[in-house]
Order: C-alpha cells, then structure tokens, then sequence
C-alpha cells in the first residue's frame, strides 16, 4: 500500500512550483448557499469562498492552486448516490473528486465498484457527521470493497468543530490500519483535530498518509514539525479545507514552516500526485485518462 511511483514525476514533467490540495469541499450551485450559511452558523468560521465549483476555482487561481480533491460528506446514506452522480458529471480538469459514501449505505460493494468504474480516485468518510467509529465491523465490506478497487479512503480525523462528539482517535485508525493493511488511508488534520499528543503516540512512520488541513492556528509551528519529522515528509498531503480556510494563507503558512524545500514541494504536490497516479496505475488507468490523473498538474 501507499507505494509511490517516483518514475511517474520524470515520466509527467511536473514542475517543481505547484500545488495539489487535497481536502475541498464544494456544493451544487443550488445548494451551496444554504449550505455555507447554515455550517458557518454552526461553526462561527466565514467561508473563503461561496461554495461552488467556480468559486473554488477561482480560489484556486488566485493561490497557484493547480489541482483540488473534492472530499464530499454525506450525511446521510440517501445522499450518497445523489452527491456521486453530480461530482461524476462534473467536468473540470483542475478537479478529482472523491466519492461519497455512509456506513449506513446498504450495498457500499456494489457504490464503490461504480465509483471506480467512473474513474475516482477515493471515498470521503466523515465519524463525526456520520456518527461511526472507524473500526467498527459493519464497515468491513465498505474497507474490503476500497481495498479490492485501490479506492483510498480519506477519513476526517479528530473531532469536529461544529460537533461535541468524539468517534475517532489515533489509536482507533491505528487498529483499522492492523486489520486492513492493504487499504490506503489519508486522515485529515494531521491525523486527529487536537489529537496530536495521540498521533505522535500511536500513528506516525505507520503506513498513512496525513493532511495538512485546519491544523496551524491549532497546532504550534514546533509541534507540526515534529510530527513532520517523525512521520516523514512523504506522507504528509496538503490541504486547506477550503472554503473553511483559504488556501492561499494556508500555502503562505507552510512557506513560512522551516522545513526543507523538498520536503515543502513533497508536501504542496508531489505526494499528491505520486499516490493519486500510483493508484491510477495500480487500476490499470494510465492510458484511459482516467479521473486520477488529472491531479497531475500540467
Ligand atoms: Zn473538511
């Protein structure tokens, strides 16, 4: 799991100044009004942008932003496949959408053979907003399925700002990534919402990658290095969690991190695009052109 092809770099021409954010969320132009003022009420944060696919786009434009991964929550498993048929007809190269999905969804085999069919790259699960522990044995066959499809399962990880309840902790994914060791799993916020005593604990140098997003006002410069340095540079992803922050002060914060610049570049896009084009290769899509490989910036 979670091999990186370092030919795919040479091969593809990526430059070395890019950015790939892994963790966005966008809303159907219908919806995405009431969507943003209801979480900003629940969360008091403004968005940095309206919610929509062109506003991300235009956020994205504006930081250098080549590529976003849409990580979409469900909220309910009756959503589940009205989301994944709109993120599947969206049509905008600068995007990868990863489909959603619910532990309550009553066949998730059968949603995430279609999923990878449609060319997606991964599923988002949300234990807070969904209100599940992530290794629990109902959710056997959705991992199972994940696995069979080199589906990457992108969990929200920590608590949630807008939630009292608490599902999830490092220890938990520790024992999820013991029991499925062929399932590629990215956890947000540095592996835990102000979780990070546990992740340092319990989580780093294991096979998991770790996203960048909503961490800095919370976690101190010295202690995001630390986890850097401990888990390695090559397993961390950006991301901003747009449009709950903006991704142009996020990327000007990991500037300003002192870290090495290949450890900047391997966090901003290229760990990004090795995993999101390994997985594409792993699934036989190199030469379809398939959804994975539009993370590969141009
Ligand atoms: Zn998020």
């Amino acid at each position: 799991m979670c091999s990186c092809n370092r030919d795919l770099e040479s091969d593809s021409g990526l430059g070395a100044h890019t950015v790939i954010d892994f963790h966005t969320h966008v809303f159907p132009d219908s919806l995405a009004t009431t969507a943003l003022a209801s979480l900003r009420k629940r969360s008091g944060i403004a968005p940095a942008f309206d919610g929509t696919v062109a506003g991300l786009g235009a956020a994205m434009a504006r930081a250098g932003v080549a590529t976003s991964v849409i990580q979409p929550v469900a909220s309910k498993a009756s959503q589940v496949r009205p989301i994944n048929d709109w993120l599947a007809a969206l049509d905008d190269p600068r995007i990868v959408p990863f489909g959603a999905m619910h532990p309550d969804f009553a066949d998730p085999a059968a949603e995430l053979a279609r999923l990878a069919d449609l060319g997606f790259a991964g599923i988002k699960l949300h234990p807070e907003y969904q209100s599940f522990r992530p290794d629990e044995e109902r959710l056997e066959p959705l991992y199972s399925a994940a696995a069979k499809h080199h589906l990457i399962v992108f969990f929200h990880a920590g608590c949630d700002i807008t939630l009292p309840s608490m599902h999830s902790d490092p220890q938990i994914f520790a024992r999820l990534l013991d029991r499925f060791p062929d399932l590629t799993v990215v956890l947000a916020h540095m592996g835990g919402w102000r979780q990070w005593d546990e992740v340092l604990h319990h989580l780093v140098g294991r096979e998991v990658y770790l996203d960048t997003s909503f961490t800095m006002p919370y976690l101190s410069e010295r202690r995001f290095c630390e986890i850097v340095a401990a888990h390695g540079a090559q397993r961390i992803l950006f991301g901003s969690d747009g449009p709950w922050a903006d991704v142009t002060s996020e990327v000007a914060c990991l500037g300003g991190l002192p870290l090495a610049e290949e450890a900047r570049q391997d966090i901003l896009w290229r760990n990004a695009a090795l995993l999101l084009g390994s997985r594409a290769q792993q699934k036989g899509d190199l030469s379809s052109g398939g959804a994975a490989l539009r993370a590969l910036p141009n």
